[in-house]
């Protein structure tokens, strides 16, 4: 099968701060990739470069076969980022009218407002939102034109249960779908369930890909412990906050918030 994704020994720095070093892997279609990683292990910058936002000055890069940013990438990309820039004073309906229009073809709005439950919101102001709010309306924008490719990054932070809840929903039928998404996440519980694949990054490496089960034996042992109020995991299950810990060095790799 041909790769969706291929990267090859990418590299990224700020200035002389590396933040990427030699990172290569290969995303097939129809996968879920749990991109996962300390806050500042350099997550949200390899998305940037697979977006095309970033310029990239070392390594290989390609979707559907494109150089990231090419036209014939964005028509089948959909991408939540953190601190998407949002227009003050339009409502949430005229926001997902304006993002389906750069669309040849996309969902109906209307539909996917009350898939996602955010019909009560459509007449709302964008600035007017709570950073919850915000993120369900991004993830609609990133649905909008039915992509094959999805990247979220933190996608629930400042969700409430309910907004979580239907969030995972979503993507399992994206899963059932074929979609591929690659979905970043500092907090494990968020993406161990839905994800295919984990890939891990630590200090701008990538030091494991493979499935969870995997992660668990590399790093030996999963703590599991309790906090209050529990968080929600993808399917709507309890569970305590998780860390993986590598034994022997006692090496924390997934902090919690
Ligand atoms: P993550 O998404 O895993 O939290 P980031 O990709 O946001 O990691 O950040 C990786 C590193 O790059 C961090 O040390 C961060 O401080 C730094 N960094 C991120 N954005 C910038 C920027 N625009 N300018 C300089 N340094 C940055």
């Amino acid at each position: 099968m041909t790769a969706l994704i291929k990267a090859r020994h990418v590299a990224f720095s700020y200035g002389q701060h590396p933040v990427l070093t030699d990172v290569t892997f290969t995303v097939q279609p129809g996968e879920i990739i749990g991109l996962i990683g300390e806050n500042g292990a350099g997550k949200t910058t390899l998305l940037n470069l697979l977006l095309g936002t970033l310029p990239l000055p070392s390594g290989q890069l390609q979707l559907f076969g494109h150089g990231p940013g090419d036209s014939a990438v964005k028509a089948h990309l959909g991408a939540m980022l953190q601190g998407d820039v949002v227009l003050p004073n339009v409502t949430v309906g005229e926001y997902l009218q304006l993002a389906a229009a750069q669309f040849a073809q996309s969902l109906e709005p209307q539909r996917l407002l009350s898939d996602l439950q955010l019909t009560a919101l459509k007449h709302r102001a964008l600035n007017g939102l709570s950073g919850g709010q915000l993120r369900r309306v991004t993830f609609a924008v990133a649905l909008i034109g039915n992509p094959d490719l999805l990247f979220l990054d933190e996608p629930t932070v400042g969700m409430d249960t309910n907004a979580q809840r239907a969030f995972w929903q979503r993507m399992r039928a994206l899963r059932d779908q074929g979609k591929t998404v690659v979905i970043t996440s500092h907090y494990l519980p968020t993406i161990q369930d839905v994800a295919d694949r984990i890939l891990l990054l630590q200090g701008g490496r990538l030091v494991f890909q493979g499935p969870f089960e995997a992660l668990q034996q590399r790093y030996q042992r999963v703590v599991i412990t309790c906090q209050t109020p529990l968080p929600v995991t993808p399917f709507g299950r309890l569970a305590g906050v998780v860390t993986a810990t590598k034994q022997a060095a006692g090496l924390q790799l997934i902090t919690t918030d």
